[in-house]
């Protein structure tokens, strides 16, 4: 039962940009529109349901497109998101967010941010102005969600469709459905009538229990991700490293088989310290160590289940600390 004079959780809504806060002809369905055009602040009004739900303090730290978020960018909003957990008055955060890349910044806050209060990322599939807009509705279930104390303690969450994801497992599958988001292992829960009903827990450790520390970080290790695909070519790893890229996830094929005619270029990559990270890019399941490749002998290390773009930020992560094979191997497991 809700307890009406309650006084309402205090959310901190930090707005990055995205088709949430897009804006195109109106009422048309089309697909062309500018993405991080509306403001925080106009975002809320247009939503008027916001008020019953959550005390909100709004703050737009980006206005950009998802896809050009930089790893400097993920570093500010996760040293900001850290700065607002950390304050008294604020009792959970919900950050609007491009979908293009919402699941990596989703992920980083999940290993970064040092709390067990609330935090929810969200965005849209189709910016305000369309006929069936998606934004209010997912904006009113993430402060639903993050404004709720079963919420505590369950790591980033993203909160799309009225599904809730956890940020280890969750992926934009779909380039313009209203269901893009899916998590291999399935949601975490749904958002019922407003209300989050949960259906799993999150098994690997996050944010309170993560042993990654970035308040004093300048910049993130340089890690390059290399498409894997039938005639792919060995000089794409080269351009990584001669960027200076200190590791390379590999988006293998398959369960992230190498090509045969690949072993020798590699082999020499790993010889100049150049770590190889096989992942798979079929988008579920883990890639198995020693089982397709000869893991020990390459001195390569494999993701697990985790997703190419996830896996560039936990190897940056680990590469943070001081790894050996067997740490970094450990991490992938760990996380
Ligand atoms: N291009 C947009 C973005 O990621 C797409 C979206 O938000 O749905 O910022």
């Amino acid at each position: 039962m809700t307890n009406l004079s309650a006084p309402l959780p205090r959310i901190a809504l930090v707005a990055t940009g995205g088709t949430i806060a897009g804006a195109g002809a109106e009422g048309e369905p089309s697909a062309a529109y500018q993405a991080a055009v509306i403001g925080a602040d106009d975002l809320i009004a247009r939503v008027p349901q916001l008020a019953r739900l959550a005390q909100l303090q709004t703050e737009q730290l980006l206005q950009i497109d998802s896809a050009d978020f930089t790893d400097d960018k993920l570093l500010t909003l996760a040293r900001r998101v850290a700065t607002l957990c950390d304050r008294e008055d604020v009792d959970g955060v919900v950050i609007t967010h491009g979908t293009d890349t919402m699941e990596e910044s989703a992920y980083f806050l999940h290993l970064t941010v040092n709390s067990a209060k609330p935090i929810v990322v969200t965005g849209a599939m189709r910016p305000g102005t369309a006929l069936a807009a998606d934004g209010p509705a997912n904006l009113v279930h993430a402060v639903a969600v993050a404004a709720h104390p079963s919420t505590q303690g369950r790591g980033v969450l993203v909160v799309m469709n009225e599904e809730i994801h956890s940020a280890r497992d969750v992926a934009k599958v779909h380039a313009m459905r209203l269901d893009a988001f899916a998590s291999p292992h399935g949601a975490l829960g749904l958002v019922v009538e407003g209300v989050p009903r949960w259906y799993r827990q999150v098994a690997r450790p996050h944010t309170t229990q993560s042993e990654f520390d970035i308040t004093t970080l300048g910049a993130l290790p340089l890690v390059g991700v290399v498409a894997g695909h039938a005639g792919m070519r060995a000089e794409v790893f080269d351009a990584w490293v001669a960027m200076g890229a200190r590791a390379i996830v590999y988006a293998g094929v398959g369960g992230g088989t190498v090509p045969a005619y690949l072993l020798d270029h590699l082999t020499a990559l790993r010889e100049r310290g150049v770590w190889l990270v096989r992942a798979t890019r079929t988008g579920a399941g883990p890639v198995i160590r020693n089982a397709n490749a000869q893991d020990d002998a390459h001195d390569w290390i494999v993701t697990d289940d985790q997703s190419p773009p996830k896996a560039r930020l936990l190897s940056a992560l680990a590469l943070t600390r001081h790894v050996d094979t067997t740490a970094f191997q450990q991490v992938f497991y760990r996380y």
